[in-house]
């Protein structure tokens, strides 16, 4: 594709983690587990984030997600409780063996979020801020790209490009869905780019049924079929009490859900030579 149009590509070259230096939770993405990654969409408190934290630690995730800086549509809406969240979600995380990764959206906020998470998320308004970007190229720290919201494959790793052009090679991306005409889900979730992206490169995907669909009914089927076309991992928005989230309520499963979730996904792996 890139190199058809001329577009020089690297991605493919060097784009395996650098196992060695990464935490095990981390390292394990480039296996042949699928990785389950789930939290809430926004850290809310303390015991939110801890309970959260101990319920999907139990029923098999290994990565602790959630929000301290929420790029929401509407400047009102909530913003995410910034630096303290994190000091929740990481003692929460250490409180049950996660890793951590949360969104960065500002390059002046890598630098303190480094003492907290293990991966810095790029989200999908920000795929294309080319100096958040090359800032990240420039840390060593995992950085977890997902894709936005009318991203082709070619500008997705380019995206991804920016980041390992700087020196930074361990990059992981994720799809989430994109804006089409359909209007029964939020998003589409564009299933078909993880084998293409795995044609292209070394990299791995993740797949986010929650944000690729909006509509939490949906996260477990599309879950199954991320699994089935080849994902390194799921994210996954999970909450105690999704309707009364602060954010994205309509798309986070339970607790109970996101277990027996990993359940089915514990029969359908070994099909497909994987494990979870
Ligand atoms: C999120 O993960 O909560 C998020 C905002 O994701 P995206 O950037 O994919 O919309
Ligand atoms: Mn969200």
């Amino acid at each position: 594709m890139a190199v058809e149009q001329g577009v020089p590509i690297f991605v493919t070259l060097v784009g395996n983690l650098s196992r060695d230096r990464l935490p095990a939770e981390l390292a394990a993405l480039s296996g042949p587990e699928v990785i389950a990654l789930a939290g809430p969409c926004s850290v809310e408190s303390p015991e939110q984030v801890s309970s959260v934290a101990r319920s999907v630690a139990a029923s098999g995730a290994r990565i602790l997600r959630g929000g301290a800086f929420k790029p929401r549509t509407s400047p009102y809406a909530f913003q995410g409780y910034g630096e303290e969240a994190l000091k929740w979600m990481r003692a929460a995380a250490d409180e049950n063996g996660l890793a951590v990764v949360s969104e960065v959206m500002d390059a002046r906020q890598i630098e303190m979020m480094m003492r907290y998470v293990d991966c810095l998320q790029v989200g999908a308004r920000n795929v294309q801020n080319f100096d958040l970007l090359k800032e990240l190229g420039r840390v060593r720290r995992p950085v977890l790209l997902k894709r936005g919201l009318a991203a082709t494959l070619e500008e997705f790793l380019m995206s991804a490009e920016y980041i390992l052009a700087e020196g930074n090679y361990d990059v992981i991306l994720c799809e989430r869905g994109v804006r089409t005409f359909s209007d029964f889900s939020r998003n589409t979730l564009d299933l078909a780019v993880v084998p293409a992206v795995k044609d292209l490169s070394h990299l791995p995907i993740l797949v986010d049924p929650s944000h690729g669909t909006g509509r939490r009914d949906k996260v477990a089927p599309m879950s199954r079929g991320a699994a089935a076309v080849g994902a390194d991992g799921l994210i996954l928005e999970v909450h105690h009490d999704p309707d009364r989230a602060l954010s994205d309520g309509p798309q986070s499963i339970t607790p109970e859900t996101f277990e027996a979730l990993v359940r089915e996904l514990r029969q359908i792996a070994p099909v497909l030579g994987r494990s979870l």
